[in-house]
């Protein structure tokens, strides 16, 4: 029987980790220059604390500076703007993240708005979103960037491929189908009043799930050997345990895919190692030199 081959995110991120801080190291001792990433955290969410906190530890992992900032849940719209301001005008700050959500008297178009577009290393600012679509050089947001990434390690090229985005939010589905039109992928993006969707994923050589609903695509949705990239984080209850798990009914689509990536360890360390990757990247921009290889 056919079993995809499992793409390991946890180990390829782990690498390029790695040749970050390689690049983190050869900048400091090269050009004195120590790429800093400032985030920004606004209420107790328990969620957004954990991933606060991994970013910041791996952050200093790779060498670089980091600084949280921790605001109660009702600071003020105008404080956090202020904060934003502050951190745009310090050059020691070369990446800013505002955690996502914020409570609710907070406008975030706002307040990613207020971001510097050179500063923006979530690549939510609509002047990258811009780029990004234009083609031209830009911070693109982590988790897409991640998953093309993963898909571009097992696949080689992806030119000419059929791709399927399941998911158009401006997060994941849309930059990722940007992501894969400049890879020359011919892209169908895929949404809750898509006709057909089995049919329209059927056609797919890379089919990258973004729906956030638990196991929805099955295996005999997939054309036999195609590559999976399952961008999905569930929670749900089994035999009563809490587990996680993907867009993706693994059981099934490994049986019928080329490749694929599990939940938890697929597309989920990406994101942080693609926001280092993208400071780093902001940084140099900043200081106007070229970009190590990373
Ligand atoms: P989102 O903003 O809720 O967008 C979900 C998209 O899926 C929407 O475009 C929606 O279509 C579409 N959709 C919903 N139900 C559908 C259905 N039955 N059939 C086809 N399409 C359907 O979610 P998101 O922020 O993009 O996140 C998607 C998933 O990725 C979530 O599980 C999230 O937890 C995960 N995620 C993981 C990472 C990471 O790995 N680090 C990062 C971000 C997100 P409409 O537009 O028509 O409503």
């Amino acid at each position: 029987m056919n079993m995809a081959k499992v793409i390991d995110g946890k180990a390829f991120a782990e690498g390029l980790r790695g040749r970050i801080a390689t690049a983190v190291a050869s900048l400091k001792e090269k050009h004195g220059l120590t790429p800093g990433l400032a985030v920004v955290l606004v209420g107790e969410d328990p969620a957004s604390r954990v991933y606060v906190a991994n970013k910041a530890k791996q952050t200093v992992e790779v060498g670089m500076n980091s600084w949280e900032h921790k605001l109660p849940a009702e600071t003020p719209e105008k404080d956090v703007l202020a904060l934003v301001e502050k951190l745009n005008n310090d050059p020691a700050v070369h990446g800013i993240l505002v955690q996502l959500p914020l409570p609710k008297h907070i406008d975030s178009t706002k307040v990613l708005s207020a971001i510097s577009p050179a500063k923006d290393v979530d690549g939510f600012h609509v002047v990258n979103v811009g780029k990004l679509s234009t083609g031209q050089d830009s911070l693109v947001p982590c988790t897409p960037t991640g998953s093309v990434m993963l898909a571009k390690d097992v696949l080689g090229s992806l030119d000419g491929l059929e791709a399927v985005v399941i998911g158009r939010s401006n997060i994941v589905g849309k930059p990722v189908a940007q992501l894969l039109l400049a890879e020359n992928c011919t892209v169908t993006i895929a949404h809750s009043k898509t006709k057909d969707l089995p049919g329209v994923v059927r056609r797919a050589d890379l089919v990258i799930a973004a729906v956030g609903r638990p196991e929805m695509v099955k295996g005999d949705w997939l054309k036999p050997g195609a590559t999976v990239i399952d961008v999905g984080i569930n929670r749900i209850e089994r035999d009563g345990k809490g587990k996680l798990v993907g867009d993706c009914d693994y059981a099934s689509c490994e049986k019928v895919a080329g490749a694929i990536t599990p939940v938890p360890g697929g597309v989920g360390p990406m994101t942080i190692a693609c926001l280092l990757y993208n400071t780093v990247k902001a940084a140099c921009a900043a200081k106007g030199i070229d970009q190590p290889a990373m």
